[in-house]
């Protein structure tokens, strides 16, 4: 989840918050890397929000929806990350409008 743009509210989508489609058909339920954030440093919210793959890299932990557990709400309603400031760097980068949005709220349905 980025930051606000004229079009794309972010608070009423949360569409980049869900594994894409395309990792899913690849068999790649991992998806953001947890890096660029104090997260790893605070035990319990490590805990909660954080899964390490096979080569010991964390990863934000999904529901078996898919969907990264530190979001609250309903994708494209209203929806809050949990951990907003201590969002991965991969999240902070992902600006709103540009071309992963736009492909993240087309594959929700959001648009
Ligand atoms: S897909 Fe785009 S509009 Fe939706 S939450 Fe992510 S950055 Fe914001
Ligand atoms: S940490 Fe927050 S911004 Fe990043 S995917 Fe999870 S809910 Fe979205």
């Amino acid at each position: 989840m980025a930051t606000l743009a004229p079009r794309f509210d972010c608070l009423t989508c949360g569409a980049c918050c869900k594994n894409p489609d395309e990792n899913v058909a690849e068999g790649y339920l991992w998806y953001l890397e947890v890096k660029g954030t104090d997260l790893l440093k605070k035990p319990d919210l490590k805990k909660k929000f954080v899964v390490y793959d096979e080569s010991g890299v964390p990863h934000l932990r999904l529901d078996p929806s898919g969907r990264c557990a530190a979001l609250v709400g309903k994708l494209g309603d209203r929806v809050r990350c949990t951990i907003y400031q201590l969002r991965p760097k991969g999240c902070r980068m992902l600006e709103a409008g540009e071309p992963r949005c736009i492909q993240a709220r087309k594959e929700r349905g959001i648009d």
